[in-house]
């Protein structure tokens, strides 16, 4: 079996979750598995091999996960990208849209020197809206996205080439049709 039949085997879709029309991609079951975990963490080191990064940042929760495992594997330090509310030190905020209202996500003002090479990295991109934030974020601290890995791609939402659009390096494991 490839690598990607592999990562797409072990990942359960749970449809209409957590709502009508939604194809929910759980990763626990990749999680779950240590061939499951450790391909998803070498693919996306490799798919980013010659590239020089200083920091790993992962967006809560899973891209935690991913992003602290890829860190280590790198030999980088980490910065966590979190829900509102939840970071103690003096924090940015970036507002991001969703289907219905806003969300936003933060970052430590502290988190990266200007001009640093950072990686960002959830398990999946769908519209794009939520790695955009991120984006946006670690460039209001003067950072350098210099690539962003996801997982699982859903193409037909357009997120990886609106990140495209941004100037950033996108690369994905594996996609799925539809939403
Ligand atoms: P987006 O901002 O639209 O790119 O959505 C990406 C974020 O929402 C990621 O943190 C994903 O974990 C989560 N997400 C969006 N769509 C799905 C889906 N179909 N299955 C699992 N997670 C999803």
């Amino acid at each position: 079996m490839s690598t990607s039949d592999e990562l797409e085997a072990l990942i359960r879709t749970i449809p209409d979750y957590p709502k009508p029309g939604i194809q929910f991609r759980d990763i626990t079951t990749l999680l779950q598995s240590a061939d499951g975990l450790r391909l998803s963490v070498d693919g996306l080191a490799k798919a980013f091999a010659g590239e020089k990064f200083d920091l790993v940042a992962g967006i809560e929760a899973r891209g935690f996960i991913l992003g602290g495992a890829l860190a280590h594997v790198l030999g980088l330090g980490f910065i966590p990208i979190r829900k509102k509310g939840k970071l103690p030190h003096v924090t940015l905020s970036q507002e991001y849209a969703l289907e219905y209202g806003v969300d936003s996500v933060e970052v430590h003002a502290d988190a990266c020197a200007p001009g640093q090479k950072i990686l960002l990295i959830d398990d999946l991109i769908a519209t794009g809206g939520t790695a955009e934030a991120g984006i946006a974020l670690i460039r209001r601290l003067g950072g350098v996205v210099a690539g962003a890995g996801f997982v699982i791609d859903l193409p037909e939402l357009g997120g990886a080439q609106r990140i495209r659009d941004h100037g950033v390096r996108v690369e994905t494991l594996i996609e799925f049709a539809g939403h």
